[in-house]
């Protein structure tokens, strides 16, 4: 598969800079190349795990997952991150052909300190969206923008994205890039993620049954 860098492929203001050489990154679902994207007004290191040839114009099944630490490394019950980072890559991994991109924007990009202050005024009673207004956050401080970049630079225009979320599938087409389809992502509540998942269908418009 051929990773085109040049900027001009990327577009007039690139948020990104392309990667190099994709590295083999075999995990237990399959095998994936990886690229780190280095966003160089934040030095964030994003990371792109490819399935197969995506650069052939064909619509490409893409997930783009904001970093979750407690949920992704821990599998934390607070969110439905961990589990929906897992099924991603199983979708991904069974039509053996996709796109993860793993976006480091904790916390809906508020970082992991403030997410933790946003989880102890959760247990007093405020939902996601209060507890991040009432520690001075927007709801959502997540950008797409790298994301669109790194799918552009992959050579890919066309997606299926797997998602639940609105605001992803606008930040898409703004960002130039064709939304062929929307592939819900359903994982079922716990008791401890159930008051989060309503608050983000209730406030944040999220597609969930
Ligand atoms: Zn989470």
């Amino acid at each position: 598969m051929t990773f085109p860098v040049s900027h001009a492929t990327v577009g007039l203001d690139p948020q990104i800079d392309p990667g190099v050489q994709p590295a083999r990154l075999p995990t237990r679902y399959g095998d994936f190349l990886a690229t780190a994207y280095v966003e160089p007004l934040t030095g964030l290191h994003h990371l792109a795990l490819v399935r197969g040839e995506v650069d052939d114009g064909a619509p490409v099944l893409v997930r783009m997952h904001s970093e979750c630490l407690t949920g992704d490394v821990f599998g934390s019950r607070r969110c439905d991150c961990g589990d929906q980072l897992d099924l991603a890559l199983r979708r991904i991994a069974a039509e053996e052909r996709g796109i993860l991109l793993y976006l480091r924007q904790e916390g809906r990009g508020i970082g992991l300190s403030a997410k933790l202050d946003a989880y102890v005024l959760q247990d007093q009673g405020l939902d996601t969206v209060e507890a991040n207004e009432r520690l001075g956050f927007p709801a959502d401080l997540r950008d797409y923008g790298a994301a669109a970049d790194m799918l552009k630079a992959l050579g890919v225009w066309d997606v299926r994205l797997l998602s639940n979320n609105p605001r992803k599938l606008a930040a898409l087409a703004q960002l130039g890039l064709r939304l062929v389809e929307r592939v819900p992502l359903r994982v079922p509540a716990t008791d401890d993620s159930r008051g989060y998942l309503e608050t983000k269908r209730c406030k944040m418009g999220h597609l969930l049954d």
